[in-house]
C-alpha cells in the first residue's frame, strides 16, 4: 500500500471510533470481489486474539458487524486451562469458530530436548526462543494470509506500545494493523465488557489483568502495573514475545513520514 495512503486514512480514522474503524475495514477488505471464483477466497482480514479482555471486547464487536468474521488464536500449547475453557464459552456464546494455529511440533520438540520444558525461566535467550517458537513462527504462518492485521493492543498497557497509532503500516509483514481500541483506557475496555455482557477469563477476577502462556503469567497486585505479571523476572522494556515487535512501522506517532 502506499505511504500517502496510509497517511490518509490514519488522518482520516483518527478521530473515529473503534466500530467505525472495524466497520470501513471489513467492508473494504472482507470481499476480495464479485467473482463467484472468488467467494470460496479466505477473506484477508482478521482478528488476532489472546483471549484477553481486549480481545473479547474486539470479538464482540468483529462479530456484530460480520458474523462470520475470521479470527485466530495462537494455541501455544501452554495457555491456561481457564483460557480453553472461555474459547468454549465464546464459541458457543457468538456460534464462531476459531482459527486456531498451532507451533511445528518439530520445532518444540527440538527446543524441549535441548533445553527442557520450562527453558523460559533459564535466561531472555530462551524465553525468546520459546516465544519465537510457538507465538512468531505460527503468527506468520497465519500473517501471509492476511492484508489487514487487527490486534487489541492499547498505548497504555505498557512502555512498548505507548507510540501505536490506531491504523499503521506494518512493515515487517507487509500489511496494515489495526489497533483499534489503542486510545481505550483499561477502564473503557471493562464498561465494555460489562454493558455487553461479555464472557471474559477467569483469571481476571483472580489478579492477571493481562494472560498470556501459564508459565509465563502470574496475578499481580493492587497498583501493579497491568503487564508486571507477564515474563515478571525481566525488565519491562523486554517484556515483549515478538508478536507486537516496536519499531517496524513505516508510519506511526513517532516515525510518521510525509
Ligand atoms: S510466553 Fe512463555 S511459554 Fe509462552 S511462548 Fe513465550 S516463553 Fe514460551
Amino acid at each position: 500500500m502506499e505511504k500517502n495512503t496510509i497517511n490518509t486514512l490514519i488522518r482520516e480514522f483518527t478521530d473515529k471510533s473503534a466500530e467505525e474503524i472495524l466497520k470501513y475495514f471489513i467492508s473494504r477488505y472482507k470481499s476480495r470481489g464479485d467473482s463467484a471464483a472468488r467467494e470460496n477466497e479466505m477473506e484477508r482480514i482478521a482478528l488476532g486474539t489472546a483471549l484477553g479482555a481486549e480481545g473479547q471486547a474486539l470479538t464482540h464487536m468483529i462479530v456484530t458487524i460480520h458474523p462470520k468474521a475470521r479470527i485466530f488464536v495462537i494455541d501455544t500449547g501452554r495457555l491456561h486451562e481457564e483460557t480453553y475453557d472461555l474459547m468454549m464459552r465464546s464459541m458457543n456464546r457468538y456460534g464462531i469458530r476459531y482459527e486456531i494455529y498451532f507451533p511445528e511440533a518439530s520445532d518444540v520438540e527440538e527446543l524441549e530436548r535441548m533445553n527442557g520444558p520450562n527453558l523460559f525461566y533459564e535466561n531472555a535467550d530462551l524465553r525468546k526462543k520459546c516465544c519465537h517458537v510457538r507465538k512468531v513462527k505460527p503468527l506468520r504462518r497465519v500473517l501471509q494470509t492476511l492484508d489487514v492485521w487487527i490486534t487489541g493492543l492499547r498505548r497504555s498497557q505498557s512502555v512498548t506500545r505507548s507510540s501505536i497509532e490506531k491504523i499503521e503500516w506494518d512493515e515487517a509483514n507487509g500489511l496494515i494493523k489495526l489497533n483499534p481500541l489503542a486510545d481505550w483506557s483499561e477502564e473503557d475496555v471493562w464498561r465494555y465488557i460489562r454493558e455487553n455482557n461479555i464472557p471474559y477469563n477467569k483469571l481476571h477476577d483472580q489478579g492477571y489483568p493481562s494472560i498470556g502462556c501459564a508459565p509465563c503469567t502470574r496475578a499481580v497486585s493492587p497498583g501493579e502495573d497491568i503487564r508486571a505479571g507477564r515474563w515478571w523476572w525481566e525488565q519491562p522494556e523486554h517484556r515483549e514475545c515478538g508478536l507486537h515487535p516496536a519499531g517496524g512501522r513505516l508510519v506511526g506517532r513517532n516515525n510518521r513520514h510525509g
